[in-house]
């Protein structure tokens, strides 16, 4: 990929400065658990967006999408907003670090990646963190702390995409490290690695293909049954419940909303679990933890979907160590812990079976657990 983009960067521009480049992201568990001031647990991947930077003297922006095949010019302006979207995602870099009072010139740029666009791995969020991380080694001599780059990240999404979305991604992209995962604390946005080295395991993403959309919005109809428990234990947020309060107070909580505080609950303490067994190297432990949140987002908390419980359920008949769902549900991927020995035959077989009850093969993405932002060259 490299040598590529270099490549057209020379043919466009003339001559290479640097390199930069972030990854996507994977998230082994604490789903949901964000808007409870709780704890997720990602890790960026070996796969990433990479572009050629190079200063032009200018006061716009020049920019080629290899992959899209799209060259676009723009200014660095407020009014100057382009009209493509995978160009607003570095113009909204651009702004956001202008905004926060440090510097962006005119810069020319060939970027491309081999992150799939909107499966769950985040895409967006290492577009901005590449762009964002360039823009400070370039420019401000790196002075912007790696925090305000996530926040970069996440203030484009909000501001020039329409997206409303938490620090998690951009702070994976941004903080990523081979070989670790870490686990940040949504409350206090404290954070803290922990060493993921699954040896004589794979990851491996299974991509439904599937996307539900659903009519009552149920995103904020979990948020509001989190936020009525939370009320009736007096507490700020369900990350400040045990289990025990929940039982205290069966009688006042609905049967739905006290299965959906159950699994919130659960899951912090499934978190630090995993983190306990990633300590000690135990990844069967680890991948049981899987399972159970699975069993949660499917049962308690009612987020999944036939295709998802599907393709968990070939995961255990195949033996594979942990599977659940990523991401907020109602679709998307699995994320799998699977012995190599396993691997290929898991995979055979949840093709093979998925396509005969769907229609379609899900999509495989092997992943390893790889550095996030960074100057390559
Ligand atoms: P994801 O879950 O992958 O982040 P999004 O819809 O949030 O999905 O972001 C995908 C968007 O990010 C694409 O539509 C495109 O605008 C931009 N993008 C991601 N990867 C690339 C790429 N390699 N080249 C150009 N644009 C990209
Ligand atoms: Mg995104």
């Amino acid at each position: 990929m490299k040598e590529e983009i270099q490549k057209q960067f020379l043919a466009r521009f003339g001559k290479t400065e640097a390199i930069y480049a972030s990854s996507g992201r994977i998230n082994l568990i604490g789903e949901h658990t964000d808007y409870n001031g709780g704890f997720v647990m990602p890790g960026a991947i070996d796969k990433c967006i990479m572009a050629e930077v190079r200063t032009n003297g200018l006061d716009k922006v020049r920019v080629y999408s290899m992959d899209i095949d799209e060259y676009v010019e723009f200014g660095l302006n407020e009014e100057d907003a382009p009209k493509q979207q995978w160009a607003r995602y570095i113009f909204g870099v651009c702004r956001e670090v202008i905004k926060r009072g440090f510097v962006v010139k005119g810069f020319d740029a060939v970027f491309s990646g081999n992150i799939p666009l909107g499966a769950g791995l985040s895409s967006s969020a290492a577009l901005e963190s590449c762009f964002a991380y360039a823009m400070n080694d370039m420019f401000n001599g790196n002075k912007i702390d790696k925090f305000e780059l996530a926040r970069i990240g996440q203030s484009t999404e909000h501001n020039y995409c329409g997206v409303n979305c938490g620090i998690m991604d951009q702070f994976a992209s941004v903080f990523g490290k081979e070989n670790c995962l870490i686990r940040l604390d949504c409350r206090s946005l404290e954070y803290e690695y922990f060493p993921f080295e699954p040896k004589g395991y794979k990851l491996v993403l299974l991509d439904s293909a599937v996307k539900h959309e659903l009519v009552d919005s149920p995103y904020n109809k979990r948020r509001e049954s989190c936020e009525r428990v939370a009320n009736t234990l007096g507490v700020p947020s369900l990350r400040d419940a045990e289990m025990a309060d929940l039982n205290a107070h069966k009688g006042e909580i609905t049967e739905e909303d006290f299965k959906r505080a159950e699994y919130v609950i659960g899951e912090k303490q499934r978190v630090l679990d995993v983190c306990d067994a990633l300590k000690r190297g135990d990844y069967e432990t680890v991948g049981k933890k899987m399972y159970e949140t699975h069993e949660g987002l499917s049962k308690y908390y009612e987020v999944s979907c036939e295709e998802l419980d599907y393709l968990n359920d070939i995961a255990k008949e195949c033996g594979v160590t942990g599977s659940r769902i990523m991401g907020g549900g109602f679709g998307g991927c699995t994320i799998n812990l699977v012995k190599d020995e396993l691997h290929d035959a898991f995979i055979e077989t949840a093709k093979k079976k998925f396509a005969e009850k769907y229609g379609h093969e899900p999509k495989v993405y092997d992943v390893i657990i790889s550095d996030g932002a960074r100057r390559v060259e």
